[in-house]
Order: structure tokens, then C-alpha cells, then sequence
């Protein structure tokens, strides 16, 4: 988010910037007049989601683009149940887009704060093993390109492109449309509770298999872990929503502000966090409860927090889990935050964590105002051990040279970008780092 006077950081306070421009395009037209101008300033140009990266991936010392007024509904291709959206549309507007047509998005991730291009252009997820990230559910999408021309890749035209610019890191051009690929509105039934964590690991492969979509959190220093266990329905199941006063304390209350006080307390007296985390896993979900599925899959998050993630081969994901924990034993300062554990379908999208592979998520985050450095050091290490990709919006130390040899379409989506962008416009220091420059 740009404030006044042109300051723009990102939502975990990692990265911030003062952009020499900032852009605020209404058409289509406007963003090609942006990318043009800029040209012929000599300043690089990129836009801006939400700003929920937590890598330095969307900053913008040049021109920064916000996207907040190229946002809603472009057409609906009834037959296909597909609809095509401007790039800037927050996900949490969505689902008021598709409910007159009766329609849904197949999946999402924890929150429904970030743009639907920033969304898929990070690999954003959520968990589920039948099913892909968001970019999955791409079937369209308009560029602007570095020279200004529209760059139109769906079914018809330039089909070949789409697993790139489905998820593009946001280098390959400015993103103004996309088409999604719906389902029919669900429901979902969500049970949540705490359970041993050995129990859970036990049955790691069965519990995520016979799930449509199952997620567990671990708190570090405890033998719980928190599970959610969602099952989709048709959508004329009757719903039993929680009622909003019980949302509210449940995850704005308790959730967020019970946790909240554990991070700070945890700042002053870190001896006191496996005890509090123990606390906080018994009164942290235990309900059950049915609703809209865009209304089960988003959360709220008021506590700030970095985090890193990796994917890793979805056989090897107890293992990892375990080298994990390891770490968490022997890191010697207490983690008040817990470990995210999810999965996700192979895909074909070539810069995605879950290319060619079923994948396993393994999520880890510290208070903001903790110094996550030594933890993610060591999280990464044993990640990196077991074929590891990091997510492209959280934080991680990879570079070109190491990612190269974790994505098989590396090269290609390299050589692509030094088609579209030959010079460079969209670059920022992130990509220079994980794409090479
Ligand atoms: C509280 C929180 C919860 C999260 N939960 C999840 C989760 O459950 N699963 C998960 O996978 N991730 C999660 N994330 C990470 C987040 O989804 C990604 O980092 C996502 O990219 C953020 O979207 P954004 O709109 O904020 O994009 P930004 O961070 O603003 O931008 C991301 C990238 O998209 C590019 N971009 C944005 N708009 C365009 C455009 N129009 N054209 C071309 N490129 C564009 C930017 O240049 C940048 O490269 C979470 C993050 C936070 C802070």
C-alpha cells in the first residue's frame, strides 16, 4: 500500500520503498500509457497487488502501478462457467462477481486480502491434494508488454504461453485481465480440532488423501496439532455458518488476539512460550461448522508475521516435517508462532512450486517484530535437502543458480521473458536475484 507521500511497503514491514512514480490506471488503455511513458523515461515499472508478498518481489523504485481501480467483472462465458476479471480485483470482492451466475473459485488460501494477478503471478495456494493453486484455475489472461502491445494467451490465441503467464512473478509484463475457470458454488463442512500431532504424522499420506481438503497446524514446543478437515458440498446443502458474534471471538479474538499477546509476551519473557503455545492449542478451534466455501477457506489475519514456505515432493513431506521439528528442538530460542502443514496437486505451470510434482507444504513464521534470520536459515537447510522449492512470495535465500536446477521449465520461461522483456523494464532486484538479470 502507497501512503502519502509515496511511501509504499509491503504488509510484513520486510521490504519498502519510495517509487520515483505512482500510477493509479483505470482502463486498460491508461496501464499502456503508464508502461509507454515510462519507456521513455528510462524507468523501470512494475504493479503493485496488495502487497502481501513478503519478498522484496513487487517493489517498484521506478514506476509502481496500483491496480485498485482496474478491478471487476469484464464478461461471463455462461457455458463454460468462465469469467474474465480485471488483474486488480481483490479476491475477497470475487465472490459477489460469480454468485448471480451461481458460480464459485475452486480452491483458495488462508486470506482473501491480495489482487487475483499478485495472487497468481506468487503461486499462491491453498491446501488440498486433488487440487492446484490459484494460478491452476487460469485459463486467460491479457498482458500488457514491455513495448505497450496487448499480449492476448488463452484457448485461441497463444495457448502455449499460459503456463507461463499464468504465474509470471510478475516478469514478464503488466497482467490486466484474467480468465478463471469456475465450478459450480459449494458449500463446505469444516471441523476443526486439536489432535495429538503424533497421531496425525502417523497417518500423514491417509489424512491428506482422504480429505478434499485437510491442513494442519503445529505448535512448536507441543504434541498438538490443530487440524482442519474440510469436505466440499453441493450448494443447496443447509449450512450451519457460525454465527458471526462466535466468528468473531473465535478467530479475531482468540485467534488473533490471544496470539497476539503470545508474540508479545513472548518478546519479553521467551521462557514463557511453550507454556502459552500449550494454552493457546487447547483454546485455538475445536468447532465445526458449514457455509459458502469462499467464507470456510479465508481467514482473517490480525497478527503481522513473516513467514517462508516450502513445497516439497509430497512423499517426503513427513520427513521434512520431522527434520523440522529437529530444528525447532535444537534452535535454542523459543517459536511463538505455528508451522503450517498443507498440500496441493502437480501442475503444469512452469515457475510453480507444484510443477510436475504433488506437492507438500511446509509453512514457517515468526512475529514481525521477532528476527526470523537463524530459524528460516535453518528451516531452509533441511528443506533444501529434500528437493525444496521455495514460495516465490515468501522469504528464502535461493538465486538463480540454485532454482534453476529445482524448475525443469527454468530456461524456458528465462528465454520467454527475454522475449517479452528484452530490456528489462519490469525488473526489480528480486527478480535480478532468482531470475538472473
Ligand atoms: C497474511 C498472509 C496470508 C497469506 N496466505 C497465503 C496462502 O494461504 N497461500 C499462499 O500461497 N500464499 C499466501 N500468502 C502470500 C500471498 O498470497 C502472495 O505473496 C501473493 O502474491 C500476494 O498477493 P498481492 O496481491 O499482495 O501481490 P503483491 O505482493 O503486491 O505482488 C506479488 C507479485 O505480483 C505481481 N503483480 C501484481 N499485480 C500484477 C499485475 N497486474 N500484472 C503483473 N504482475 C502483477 C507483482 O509485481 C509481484 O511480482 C499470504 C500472505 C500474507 C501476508
Amino acid at each position: 500500500m502507497t501512503r502519502p507521500g509515496g511511501l509504499w511497503q509491503n504488509w510484513s514491514r520486510t521490504e519498502r520503498v519510495r517509487p520515483q512514480r505512482v500510477e493509479y490506471p483505470p482502463t486498460v488503455a491508461a496501464v499502456r500509457r503508464s508502461v509507454a511513458a515510462a519507456a521513455a523515461r528510462g524507468l523501470p515499472i512494475k504493479a503493485v497487488g496488495a502487497g502481501h508478498s513478503f519478498t522484496g518481489i513487487a517493489v517498484s523504485p521506478g514506476v509502481l502501478l496500483e491496480l485498485d481501480d482496474l478491478s471487476g467483472l469484464v464478461s461471463v462465458d455462461r457455458e463454460r462457467s468462465r469469467v474474465r476479471i480485471l488483474a486488480g480485483t481483490r479476491l475477497h470482492r470475487i465472490p459477489a462477481l460469480l454468485a448471480p451466475y451461481g458460480l464459485a473459485m475452486e480452491n483458495l488460501g488462508d486470506i482473501d486480502r491480495q489482487s487475483i494477478a499478485g495472487a497468481i503471478s506468487t503461486g499462491t495456494h491453498g491446501t488440498g491434494s486433488r487440487f492446484g493453486g490459484i494460478a491452476t484455475q487460469i485459463v486467460g489472461a491479457t498482458l500488457v508488454t514491455a513495448d505497450g502491445d496487448l499480449l492476448t494467451v488463452d484457448d485461441e490465441e497463444n495457448p502455449e504461453l499460459l503456463p507461463a503467464v499464468a504465474l509470471g512473478l510478475g516478469a514478464l509484463g503488466i497482467l490486466v485481465d484474467v480468465t478463471i475457470q469456475c465450478v459450480p458454488a459449494f458449500v463446505v463442512q469444516a471441523v476443526e480440532r486439536p489432535e495429538p500431532l503424533d497421531d496425525v504424522l502417523a497417518h500423514l499420506e491417509r489424512r491428506f488423501a482422504d480429505a478434499d481438503h485437510f491442513e494442519f497446524y503445529w505448535f512448536p514446543h507441543t504434541d498438538v496439532a490443530l487440524t482442519k478437515t474440510n469436505t466440499r458440498l453441493p450448494a443447496d446443502t443447509v449450512t450451519a455458518p457460525q454465527p458471526l458474534l462466535a466468528r468473531w471471538v473465535d478467530d479475531i479474538l482468540v485467534g488473533n488476539g490471544v496470539h497476539q499477546a503470545v508474540c508479545s509476551v513472548g518478546r519479553t519473557a521467551p521462557a514463557a512460550v511453550p507454556a502459552i503455545n500449550r494454552l493457546s492449542a487447547k483454546v485455538w478451534g475445536d468447532r465445526s461448522f458449514s457455509d459458502a466455501s469462499h467464507r470456510v477457506f479465508a481467514t482473517a489475519r490480525g497478527v503481522r508475521f513473516r513467514e517462508m514456505e516450502y513445497a516439497v515432493p509430497v512423499e517426503r513431506l513427513g520427513d521434512a516435517f520431522r527434520g523440522l521439528q529437529r530444528v525447532v528442538e535444537e534452535h535454542g530460542r523459543p517459536i511463538e508462532f505455528p508451522v503450517e502443514v498443507r498440500t496441493a496437486a502437480a501442475d503444469d505451470r512452469w515457475m510453480s512450486t507444484a510443477y510436475g510434482r504433488a506437492s507438500g507444504y511446509i509453512a514457517v513464521h515468526r512475529y514481525w517484530r521477532a528476527d526470523p534470520t537463524a530459524y528460516f536459515a535453518a528451516v531452509e537447510e533441511v528443506m533444501r535437502a529434500h528437493g525444496g522449492r521455495p514460495h516465490w512470495g515468501k522469504m528464502h535465500t535461493q538465486d538463480a543458480a540454485s532454482l534453476r536446477a529445482l524448475y525443469p521449465r527454468f530456461d524456458d520461461f528465462v528465454a520467454l521473458r527475454d522475449r517479452l522483456d528484452p530490456q528489462r523494464r519490469f525488473r526489480n532486484a528480486y527478480l535480478d536475484r532468482v531470475l538472473g538479470g
